[in-house]
């Protein structure tokens, strides 16, 4: 039997297992105790031009998001290494992949400045949006006060709805 594999029109690129929660649910086993294997920056090259050509963005157009559409920066915890998640966001642009946002369980989130810088740097770089983490075992880690700053300060620098996960 054959299996024959679709193209894909959306993708989740994990920048590194490594995370900052270690949630009894996550599929992925993620953790602090991973070692921080971050993807080095010519394979992210090679994946993003491999994948560059596929990706379908959102309906509502290539600079907004949607769950099954464009693609997402991910892990593990990708705000752990800010400077190559701002360098991931800068290539995936240039490529023009469009619809582009990245997943984050909000941890560093800790007040508004330093969450309103680092969604702007993302911004600038050509990010189009955040899949804000958000469940009972992510709760049981992250205050909810920093999950709610994300959605908050991510509504003012991103614009329209925050998806949240
Ligand atoms: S925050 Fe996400 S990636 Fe990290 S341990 Fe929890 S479910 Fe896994």
């Amino acid at each position: 039997m054959r299996l024959f594999v679709p193209r894909p029109v959306s993708a989740g690129v994990f920048l590194s297992y490594k995370c900052s929660s270690r949630c009894r649910h996550c599929m992925y086993a993620c953790s602090p105790a991973w070692s921080a294997d971050w993807i080095s920056e010519g394979d992210l090259e090679r994946v993003l031009t491999q994948l560059s050509p596929v990706i379908l963005p959102s309906p509502l157009g290539p600079d907004r998001v949607g769950i099954n559409y464009g693609l997402h920066f991910t892990g593990g915890e990708p705000f752990l290494n800010f400077d190559l998640l701002v360098k991931a966001v800068g290539m995936a642009h240039g490529l023009g992949i469009p619809s582009l946002f990245v997943e984050t369980n909000s941890f560093w989130c800790a007040n508004d400045w330093g969450t309103r810088d680092k969604f702007a740097r993302l911004r600038d770089s050509g990010l189009d949006g955040l899949l804000i983490s958000v469940n009972p075992f992510i709760l049981e880690q992250v205050p909810f006060e920093r999950t709610e700053r994300a959605v908050r300060i991510g509504r003012e620098v991103f614009g329209g709805p925050i998806t949240a996960a």
